[in-house]
C-alpha cells in the first residue's frame, strides 16, 4: 500500500520525501488521526510542513478529512482502504470504524433514482460508546 502511494506521488510529480513518508506512516498507524496527533508523533517535522503535506495528500485523494463536530481527523482515502463510517463518542472521544451496507445500499438507490452519479458522501454519527453510556 505504501508502495502504491509512493508511485502515485511520483506520477503526480511529487518526490516521496522522508518527511512525506513519515507523515503517511503516522496516518496509517493512527487513522483517523487528528492533525495534532500527527504533529505530536513527529516532533522533528515543523507544523507548517505537516499541514502542507496533509493538504497535498487530500488533493491527491491519498487522504481525506473525516468531520467530527467542528473538528476533523485525517484518514486514508477510499482508494486505499475499505469504505466505512465512524461512530464518535462525545465523552471519551473514541472513534470506531463501522461498515454500513444498508446505508450504502440506500445511498446507491437514492442516487440511481435521481440519475445522479455519486462521488463521495459523509455521515457523522455522534453519541456515547458502550463504556460511556
Ligand atoms: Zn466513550
Ligand atoms: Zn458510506
Amino acid at each position: 500500500m505504501q508502495e502504491e502511494i509512493k508511485t502515485l506521488l511520483k506520477e503526480q510529480g511529487f518526490t516521496p520525501t522522508k518527511k512525506r513518508l513519515a507523515i503517511l506512516d503516522v496516518i496509517f498507524k493512527i487513522q483517523p488521526a487528528s492533525v495534532n496527533q500527527i504533529i505530536n508523533s513527529l516532533p522533528e517535522i515543523d507544523r507548517a510542513t505537516v499541514y502542507r503535506t496533509i493538504d497535498l495528500f487530500i488533493d491527491l485523494n491519498i487522504a481525506k478529512k473525516v468531520y467530527t463536530g467542528f473538528k476533523y481527523r485525517i484518514e486514508l482515502g477510499d482508494s486505499f482502504q475499505e469504505h466505512h463510517h465512524h461512530l464518535t463518542c462525545l465523552r471519551c472521544k473514541t472513534v470506531m470504524d463501522v461498515q454500513t451496507p444498508e446505508i450504502e445500499f440506500a445511498i446507491d438507490q437514492t442516487t440511481k433514482n435521481n440519475g445522479f452519479r455519486p462521488m463521495r458522501h459523509d455521515l457523522e454519527i455522534i453519541g456515547y460508546c458502550a463504556n460511556c453510556s
